[in-house]
């Protein structure tokens, strides 16, 4: 599956008590590719990814990782498949150091523990200081070096996003869906978390990206697919979709 795209969806469609939040979307991440996923407020962005990962059971629609059906598999088996994803919200334990965090699962938004696959009780003393290690290497990677042994209570939004993407990259994901990495940060960490999502990139992870900032978009992203109702409305170069006359009355119409 060398030349297929790494993650596929067909014909996902998705209700909530009889509203359609998701409707007979395709998506497929090309092998490398850093994708743009956006939309206004409410075009099921959100509900894709969910479904994505696997911590929501689509009503109809097939999702390939690899080439494998994972239809009918949850988060951390998808995780264990090579995909990884971030919340719009990170969550991390608020008591735990930055390294205890990375080093642990963590919570996605309902408490529950799905992103923990990579998390296995040390097996040696070897292995525990082979995944410190590796805990450190991407900390610093992720530009948190200087609060590693800090509680997470202490970071602003923007690192704890880049904390939870620390973690994500404990398990070596070979796709990551990033969910708002830059709603509410500021300027200069924004500067930064581009910059990593690029190097992340350049590494060799192929990345779905979903976000507001037309800005990120259009720098780091060679094409992007415009949701809007549940469907998709667009896709293509940012410069072009932008100005396409269908998705700017889409995002009026939000306002
Ligand atoms: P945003 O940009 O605001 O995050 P989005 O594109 O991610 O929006 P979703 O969060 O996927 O959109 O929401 C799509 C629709 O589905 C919305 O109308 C939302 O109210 C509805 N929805 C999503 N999750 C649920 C749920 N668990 N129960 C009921 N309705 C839901």
């Amino acid at each position: 599956h060398r030349e297929g795209p790494v993650l596929a969806a067909r014909g996902l469609s998705r209700s909530f008590q009889g509203i359609q939040a998701v409707g007979d979307m395709s998506l497929s991440l090309g092998r490398g590719e850093l994708l743009g996923l956006i939309g206004p407020n409410g075009a099921g962005k959100t509900t894709m990814f969910n479904m994505l990962a696997g911590s929501l059971a689509p009503d109809s629609g097939r999702i390939e990782v690899m080439g494998q059906d994972v239809t009918g598999e949850g988060a951390e088996r998808r995780l264990s498949r090579g995909l990884g994803r971030t919340f719009q919200i990170p969550r991390p334990f608020p008591q735990m150091t930055v390294l205890e965090n990375v080093l642990c699962g963590a919570q996605d938004q309902s408490g529950e523990k799905v992103m923990s696959a990579f998390f296995r009780p040390a097996q040696s003393r070897k292995d525990e200081a082979r995944a410190t290690e590796k805990a450190r290497h991407l900390i610093d990677f992720l530009l948190l070096s200087h609060l590693i042994e800090q509680p997470a209570s202490v970071l602003s939004g923007g690192q704890r996003k880049l904390l939870e993407l620390a973690r994500i990259l404990m398990a070596d994901p070979k796709v990551v869906l990033l969910d708002e990495p830059a709603a509410g940060v500021n300027p200069t960490l924004l500067e930064q978390i581009m910059e990593r999502v690029v190097e992340l990139n350049a590494r060799g992870v192929s990345i779905l990206l979903i976000e507001h900032n037309m800005e990120m978009i259009t720098r780091l992203c060679s094409r992007v697919v415009v949701m809007a109702l549940g469907r998709e409305l667009a896709q293509g170069a940012p410069a072009d979709v932008i100005r396409d006359p269908a998705v700017v009355r889409a995002y009026l119409g939000d306002a």
